[in-house]
């Protein structure tokens, strides 16, 4: 298998999971930006944000879903959290397995960088 985040959900590759189900699996990011900085990606295999449509646009409602209940867990609740999907170059996509990164622990900017 050549995509990692395809390896991590299927527990090939090492990662320090936080929630998994039948459809997703959620995971800390290895490079964190945030004191919380969390990757939750769908099981399947989409390339990015580009590749969602009417026939798999339910799971992405399932990984905000999702990022609500690892927020509680997390104790991040309250104060807030920010959720990003990158698509392409301009988007800063650089693992092209989609995924929402949920970020929370500090105040966030606006505009993002
Ligand atoms: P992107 O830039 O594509 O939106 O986000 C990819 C994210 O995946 C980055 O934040 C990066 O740190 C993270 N990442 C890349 N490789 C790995 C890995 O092998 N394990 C984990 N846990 N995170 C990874
Ligand atoms: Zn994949």
């Amino acid at each position: 298998m050549i995509c990692i985040f395809c390896e991590i959900a299927a527990r090939e590759r090492a990662a320090r999971i936080v929630y998994e189900d039948d459809r997703v699996v959620a995971f800390h990011d290895v490079n964190p930006q945030a004191p919380v900085h969390i990757l939750i990606i769908p099981r399947d295999h989409i390339s990015g944000p580009l590749d969602v449509d009417v026939a798999n646009e339910g799971i992405i409602g399932h990984l905000v879903a999702v990022a609500a209940r690892i927020a509680r867990q997390e104790g991040i609740a309250d104060n807030g959290y920010r959720l990003v999907l990158n698509q392409g170059r301009d988007g800063g996509q650089s693992v092209f397995h989609t995924h929402l990164h949920l970020l929370a622990g500090r105040r966030m900017t606006w505009p993002p960088g």
